[in-house]
């Protein structure tokens, strides 16, 4: 089978260093139900199962837990563990290069 990292599309040999992110996305809930047009809980929760009922387990689930695996050749783990979301670096600059593990 031909493994390929995923970022940059470099095939990864037989034997060579390569790694794999698994992300795990999964909802905060944080204990808080805000009250709506002064409903009880029970009344919600039924309202809540009608609007679900009928759609597929694995679409409900996937709301609420998803996991997703990526491989990656080491430059671009690193690159990946350095600014995982890509966000504004201010004034840093991304080296032009990384040294080998
Ligand atoms: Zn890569």
């Amino acid at each position: 089978m031909l493994l390929c990292c995923y970022k940059c599309g470099v095939r990864i040999v037989p034997g060579a260093n390569s790694f794999i992110v698994r992300i795990i996305v999964i909802s905060n809930f944080d204990g808080i139900i805000e009250p709506q047009n002064n409903k009880d809980l029970k009344t919600l929760l039924r309202e809540i199962e009608e609007e679900v009922k009928g759609l597929p387990e694995d679409l409900i689930e996937e709301e609420i837990f998803k996991e997703r695996e990526f491989l990656l050749c080491p430059r671009c783990k690193e690159i990946f563990l350095a600014n995982p979301f890509s966000k504004e670096l201010d004034d840093l600059e991304p080296p032009e290069s990384i040294p080998p593990p």
